[in-house]
């Protein structure tokens, strides 16, 4: 048996009328940069998330430098930032001139801990970017309680995390200052290429990031602001139209193949026991009335001998991944830049060592998942 860690052809296909049809309308259309389509998935994105306004760009990258530029985050701030995420969380601090302050990570859950980010607060922090990673919310309570005592703008990164809600079933990107998306193929919400949404309560900071969006020009040619390119086009608008009506169900899939996995490696004893090997993020709202209390970007475990059972599932054709191998405190990029010589970073650092993401999308078999946890079983007890 062959598990791919994923298979974006799976979702195609059962969508690929609709789809064809309204990428074949763009295509006749002579509309090919923002325009109607674009707009329609702006509306559209901002009724789903419960939010006043919506702006398409370009990536989930270019969402959250947008945000920085438009906050006016620049030489000499600060911004915090978990030291455990893709990397463009924190690459967009240094590309603006302002500091990445990185923060270790909450080790049930991965996201930053709020308690060690208000350590860090000095005069000149802005910022922070809280992640909500691999599909559950970060402590958005905490995060928001913290930042307002410090005055501090909240710019959500939450790229993994379209659909999410925290225990009161407000979604993720919602709740902060700006939610920042991306609609990479491989993320739950996927268009064909690249493609990425801001959201925001607040319409003044949505008109300027609009501005930002096209050279800074308010009007065509008269650039009152810094800017650039960052406009969304309408053929990952028309895919991204269609499958915004299916998102729910494939979110709600995820969810019933995470508690598949969780029963399976219960079963075959990999969990709880006294020296089990395997061991799993907490879901923070697990028991609410939450319906998307995690969308499972990624289903993740911590697991023990992490490579040589990566190695030992390739051989069975297992597919996985590992996100992150390298915490930003020990980027080659980031040296020198970010670098704060009296912190350590335990948690991300245990993080990058044993996490391992197990294949896990639409469409995935349970018949799959038995095979993979019968090889993760092999693995560990032969
Ligand atoms: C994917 C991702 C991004 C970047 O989005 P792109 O669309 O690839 O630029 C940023 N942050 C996180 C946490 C991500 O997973």
């Amino acid at each position: 048996m062959q598990v791919p860690f994923l298979d974006l052809r799976q979702q195609y296909q059962p969508l690929a009328a609709q789809i064809e049809d309204r990428v074949l309308r763009v295509l006749r259309s002579g509309q090919y940069v923002l325009g109607p389509e674009v707009e329609e998935f702006e509306h559209r994105a901002a009724e789903y998330l419960g939010v006043k306004e919506a702006v398409a760009v370009s990536s989930g990258t270019d969402a959250l430098l947008m945000a920085l530029m438009a906050l006016g985050i620049g030489p000499g701030d600060e911004v915090l930032v978990p030291d455990f995420s893709f990397i463009a969380t924190a690459m967009v601090i240094l590309r603006v001139g302002a500091t990445p302050i990185l923060v270790d990570v909450d080790p049930a859950t991965l996201t930053i801990d709020p308690a060690r980010a208000a350590q860090k607060v000095t005069g000149r922090t802005r910022a922070i970017i809280p992640v909500h990673l691999y599909g559950q919310m970060a402590d958005m309570e905490a995060i928001l309680e913290m930042a307002q005592a410090a005055k501090l703008w909240v710019i959500e990164d939450a790229a993994q995390a379209f659909g999410a809600e925290d225990a009161r079933g407000r979604k993720a990107g919602t709740l902060g200052t700006v939610g920042c998306f991306s609609f990479y193929p491989t993320k739950n919400l996927g268009s064909a290429g690249e493609a990425g949404l801001i959201v925001t309560n607040d319409p003044d900071l949505a008109q300027r990031l609009r501005i930002i969006r096209n050279q800074g020009q308010q009007r065509r040619y008269e650039s009152v602001t810094l800017g650039g390119n960052f406009r969304m086009d309408a053929l990952q608008a028309a895919v991204l139209n269609v499958k915004l009506s299916y998102l729910d169900g494939w979110n709600q899939e995820r969810q019933r193949l995470a508690a598949h996995y969780r029963a399976l490696l219960e079963r075959a004893n990999l969990l709880r026991s006294t020296n089990a090997p395997l061991r799993l993020p907490v879901v923070r709202h697990q028991h609410s009335n939450a319906t998307f209390p995690h969308i499972y970007h990624q289903f993740i475990i911590f697991a023990k001998d992490r490579d040589q059972l990566q190695q030992f599932l390739r051989q069975y054709g297992i597919g996985t991944e590992v996100y992150y191998p390298l915490p930003f405190h020990r980027q080659p990029c980031f040296r020198q830049r970010a670098l704060d010589p009296v912190s350590s970073f335990p948690v991300a650092d245990a993080a990058a060592a044993t996490v391992l993401a197990l294949p896990i999308y639409p469409g995935l078999s349970s018949q799959a998942q038995e095979y993979v946890v019968e090889k993760i079983a092999a693995f560990y007890y032969g």
